[in-house]
């Protein structure tokens, strides 16, 4: 099947495939990497299995890949590589894979998604921290907890992680970014964490309606 790549909560420019089937009874894996916090996976299947109502399994701790790994503007670990990765160790049992990490992942912001020409200023953006990344549709998504520790607490850092895995998994749902509502999930994250705290941590009706989740 071929995959369109919609870039987490940051990146508004994609290809729509069309409406995905609606809501079916779907096996959702977490794949924790190395430094995540348990408490963190926890937080991520119990939201994913609330909202979606699907069965959510979560596999054994492994380590990033060091493929994936890059230094352009500081550590960090590309999200494209990481989404192969994760199609490639996808079990059988399971329909999507979220990755989870505390490590910072980035992807390439593109001006224009089909000729690959970066946004300006390319230096920018050729190596751009996000919080997440998912394919639109399709079977693997990755978050990240690195960009939204920043200067609050717990409670506040586990709602943003929340929103964000759902998100993904949206993608993956066949969800392009919203704009019929401030408040769903589904919104592009247009960069700035503050977006994410705007929104609830429901869907829009229109979003809800399209993948046939009931809004809750
Ligand atoms: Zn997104
Ligand atoms: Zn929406």
């Amino acid at each position: 099947m071929p995959f369109t790549i919609a870039l987490g909560a940051l990146f508004s420019m994609f290809l729509w495939g069309g409406k995905s089937e609606p809501s079916k009874s779907r096996v959702i894996g977490i794949q924790p990497f190395e430094g995540i916090p348990e408490a963190h996976v926890d937080e991520t299947k119990a939201a994913l299995e609330r909202y979606y109502h699907y069965t959510v399994r979560v596999l054994p701790e492994r380590k990033l890949p060091e493929g994936a790994f890059t230094n352009v503007k500081s550590p960090r670990y590309r999200a494209d590589k990481l989404l192969r990765f994760l199609e490639e160790i996808l079990p059988d049992d399971c329909d999507h894979l979220l990755g989870l990490t505390a490590s910072d992942i980035s992807t390439t912001k593109y001006e224009d998604f089909e000729t690959k020409r970066i946004k300006e200023p390319a230096w920018k953006y050729e190596d751009w921290g996000i919080f997440g990344l998912g394919q639109m549709p399709g079977r693997a998504c990755v978050v990240s907890t690195f960009r939204l520790k920043g200067g609050v607490d717990e409670a506040k850092l586990r709602e943003r992680l929340r929103k964000v895995a759902c998100h993904e998994i949206g993608h993956n749902l066949g969800l392009p970014h919203c704009a019929k509502s401030e408040k769903c999930f589904m919104r592009d994250g247009a960069e700035k964490i503050a977006t994410v705290d705007a929104e609830s941590e429901v869907l829009c009706e229109h979003c809800a309606a399209t993948i046939g989740v009931a809004v809750r």
